[in-house]
């Protein structure tokens, strides 16, 4: 078994994941995987950071895919004995002109950018070392959409006693209440992707209590972000940040030092946290 301080990005082939294992090849002592769900475009991703002189490894992952997401699992423990750092930076948007139904779009979106998340979650943080990193890319999207839900639910998702069951329980109430076509009156926000991040950021700071209760000699520190509005497939060609500058925060995340004890269960954009 390797001793080798070992790093994973999900969703990691292009854009900010691509950068994020960019800047971890150049500042993180030990082995980085980009993670694709194809094996293709990963190898080809990983060629490429090549051609710059970095070393990435490769590891297939697909988020939407427990036999996928446990079979990576299954390799880090056999390879590394754990993992030191993980960043969830898989996601999925529908275009604003997509006409795909709304409750399909709700489905879909929630699939992979939360309960695909929350899969990972579920299977690689037990694996996490101590002095362990874990960074979930989630989005302003969710606060704003958090400002458009109603009281009640904003109280729910803002409360320090949510737990992770009830937290899954909303967010299937939201697929199932936009199938109902009663999203708005149940006092959901019109936006998937908005409800999606919310529940990432959620479960960021639910993640982070966990490991407050049970394992606090650990010192792993687990947070959410933005990485800003970035020039990617998802964002298009207007966005402000290039994909490295997109990368920053989440890396920063990411190598936050051993000493360290904060940023802990925050939601955090331009390294810097946010009121939640
Ligand atoms: P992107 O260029 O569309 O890249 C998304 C990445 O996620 C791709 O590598 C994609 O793989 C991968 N992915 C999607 N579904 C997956 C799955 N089921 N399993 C594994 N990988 C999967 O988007 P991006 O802008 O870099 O976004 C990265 C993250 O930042 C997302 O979580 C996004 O919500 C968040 N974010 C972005 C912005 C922005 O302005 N760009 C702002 C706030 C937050 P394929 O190539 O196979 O599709």
């Amino acid at each position: 078994m390797s001793s080798t301080p070992v790093a994973v990005v999900t969703g990691a082939n292009k854009g900010i994941g691509f950068a994020i294992v960019r800047a971890l090849c150049k500042q993180f002592p030990g082995d980085v995987y980009l993670t694709a769900r194809d094996p293709g475009r990963g190898q080809e991703a990983v060629a490429k950071l090549q051609q710059e002189g970095l070393q990435a490894c490769f590891h297939q992952l697909d988020v939407d895919d427990l036999q996928s997401i446990r079979a990576l699992r299954d390799f880090l423990k056999e390879k590394y004995g754990g993992l030191n750092v993980l960043v969830n930076n898989a996601g999925i948007a529908f275009k604003v002109q997509d006409t795909t139904p709304f409750a399909v779009q709700a489905e879909v979106t929630l699939k992979t950018n939360f309960f695909g998340t929350r899969n990972v979650c579920t299977e690689l943080l037990p694996l996490v070392k101590p002095y362990g990193r874990v960074v979930n890319v989630s989005s302003m999207v969710s606060s704003s959409a958090l400002g458009g839900c109603s009281q009640p639910l904003q109280q729910q998702f803002r409360s320090d006693t949510i737990t992770e069951e009830e937290l899954v329980q909303l967010m299937t109430k939201f697929v199932e209440d936009t199938k109902k076509g009663v999203h708005a009156k149940e006092g959901w926000p019109n936006t998937a992707y908005g409800v999606s991040k919310i529940g990432v950021t959620v479960l960021s700071r639910i993640q982070a209590r966990m490991l407050n209760e049970k394992r606090k000699g650990d010192h792993i520190l687990l947070n959410a972000c933005c990485p800003g509005w970035v020039r990617t497939d998802m964002a298009g060609p207007k966005a402000t940040k290039s994909p490295d500058e997109g990368a920053e925060t989440p890396v920063y995340l990411a190598l936050l030092p051993s000493d360290a004890d904060a940023p802990h269960g925050q939601f955090v954009s331009n390294k810097t946290v946010r009121p939640w």
